[in-house]
């Protein structure tokens, strides 16, 4: 029996002051003439709560170019639903943050590009940016509000990971997301400059470890291995619509917030349907549910129902086909390109191509 999704990403806008090379959005950007209105976002708000889900994150882009994210804070909290801000925090002001408070937000979701300034304003293509953060993540902590750290990993940023957990801890997170680039999107477009080395990733691993064990009590840390140096593919967004769904600026629904990287996939809209009647009818989100659909070697395979095949996104990234197993299970035969594009990554220089409208 299908369950109703336990959250909604509603990216309200792809605007961004920061180039991020690895940004999840799609590499086609929805302008700023395409985004939902306040009022659709509120319907879409009360529709998300009536299907069942508890939670929202606001995201984008960054969701603070959106002037009337406090309306939208105060929308989805009156639906019922926690409200997490996902940010990158430049645009932050204190007045602004305590509005947002007094809306109903409830936490706040920092993302940082590196510890070293001048790299992570290097990565964001934002001088600045990064000493803009540290304020942001002082105002969070001024307003009362529950912090996460979002660090995302990648080759030229890896080797710091100890300070960025120095960081999380100056900033009095309460969890630290250490999260590996996912190559979609823009991230595929850098995937070269971007894919961390095998030793890379064990010192990382190695220092997750033992600072879990030191800060127990004090700091959580989420930290999944990469998929390029995977044996088995991660439980991409816990199924394909299974748990989440995702509402794109220009208001398309879809069951994760990369899918529409899948071309000849059509998705439904705001615009002309519910999200109960995407949830539980619209193609895009019965193609990939379950285990019906899946080819050898998944059917039938004892992980099936634990992994759920892995990403789709990703298997049509590097197979071509949504419906291919995913490369990152060692049983996939075409797991050799993941070994292919690591060989290609370390002969690269480190030069971005930056995410742009
Ligand atoms: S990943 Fe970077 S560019 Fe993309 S939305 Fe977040 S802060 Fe902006
Ligand atoms: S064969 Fe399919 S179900 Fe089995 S581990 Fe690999 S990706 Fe998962």
């Amino acid at each position: 029996m299908t369950e109703p999704p336990l959250a909604l990403l509603a990216e309200l806008t792809h605007r961004c002051p920061l180039q991020c090379p690895y940004c999840s959005n799609p590499v086609a950007l929805n302008g700023p003439g395409e985004e939902l209105s306040t009022a659709e976002w509120t319907r879409v708000f009360q529709e998300a709560a009536a299907l069942g889900c508890l939670q929202i994150h606001l995201s984008g882009g960054e969701p603070m170019a959106r002037r009337d994210l406090v309306e939208l804070t105060a929308a989805a909290s009156a639906a019922g639903l926690y409200t997490n801000l996902i940010t990158s925090g430049v645009l932050m002001d204190a007045p602004r943050l305590a509005a947002l408070r007094d809306a109903g937000l409830e936490h706040v979701q920092l993302s940082v590009q590196d510890a070293e300034a001048a790299s992570a304003d290097r990565i964001a293509n934002l001088p600045g940016g990064h000493a803009k953060k540290l304020v942001a993540a002082q105002l969070v902590r001024d307003a009362g509000l529950a912090l996460t750290l979002n660090a995302v990993v990648h080759r030229q940023n890896l080797d710091r990971l100890p300070d960025l957990i120095e960081l999380a801890l100056a900033m009095e997170a309460g969890r630290l997301e250490v999260a590996h680039v996912q190559y979609y999107g823009w991230a595929l477009a850098n995937r070269a400059a971007l894919l961390p080395t095998r030793a890379q990733l064990d010192a990382a691993t190695a220092t997750v470890t033992r600072a879990r064990a030191e800060l127990r009590g004090r700091l959580v840390i989420d930290y999944v291995v990469p998929d390029y140096h995977a044996s088995r593919p991660k439980a991409c967004m816990g199924g394909w619509g299974r748990r989440f769904l995702a509402v794109s600026p220009a208001g398309r629904i879809l069951p994760c917030h990369a899918a529409e990287s899948i071309e000849g996939m059509v998705f439904p809209n705001v615009h002309d349907t519910a999200l109960h009647a995407a949830w539980f009818g619209a193609e895009a989100f019965t193609r990939f549910r379950g285990t019906a659909w899946m080819p050898a070697p998944c059917q039938g395979c004892a992980n099936a129902e634990q992994d759920w095949g892995g990403c789709r996104c990703q298997a049509f990234a590097l197979v071509g086909d949504a419906a291919a197993t995913d490369p990152a299970c060692a049983l996939s035969p075409h797991h050799h390109l993941l070994a292919e594009a690591l060989d290609e990554a370390a002969s690269s220089d480190s030069s971005y191509r930056y995410r742009r409208l």
